[in-house]
This record gives structure tokens, C-alpha cells and sequence, in this order.
């Protein structure tokens, strides 16, 4: 227990907090509503490595998405060249 938790600086908590799996999610697709857990994310990005992996894994899974749609995309098109 950390009796005095509430007392510390607001930013201080903000750093020593990992943010969810989803917060980061939302942060490498861009979608975070919130300017303030943008800064949050990237200045606890810069300090943590467990976090840093777990943004790794959600911007390699980001890319290889894109990748993927980007590739059925390509797919339709030419099937649509074929059939019509
Ligand atoms: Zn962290």
C-alpha cells in the first residue's frame, strides 16, 4: 500500500503507470481521443522497455494488417480486370 500515492505529482503517476495493451494500441493506429495520453505514451515509451515491446508487437501487427488489406485491395482490382 502506498498511503501517499494520491499526493504525487500527476505526471509522476503518469510515468511510473504502464499504460494498457490497448492505450498503446490506440496510440500506434493514432486514434488516442486524448492529447494528454498521447504525451503520456510517448514520454513513458521513451523510459520503458517492457512497454516499448509491447508497442513493437502492436505497430508490427499495424503494418502487417495494412499490408494485408493493401494486398486483397491489389487482389480485387485485378480480379475485376479479369471478370469485367
Ligand atoms: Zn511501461
Amino acid at each position: 500500500m502506498m498511503p501517499n500515492e494520491n499526493r504525487l505529482p500527476r505526471e509522476l503517476i503518469r510515468l511510473s503507470n504502464h499504460p494498457p495493451e490497448e492505450v498503446i494500441a490506440l496510440f500506434v493506429l493514432n486514434k488516442l481521443a486524448d492529447q494528454s495520453d498521447v504525451v503520456h505514451v510517448e514520454q513513458h515509451l521513451l523510459v520503458c522497455q517492457q512497454c516499448q515491446a509491447i508497442f513493437k508487437q502492436e505497430d508490427d501487427f499495424v503494418s502487417s494488417m495494412i499490408a494485408e488489406l493493401e494486398r486483397t485491395e491489389e487482389a480485387r482490382k485485378r480480379l475485376r480486370t479479369l471478370f469485367l
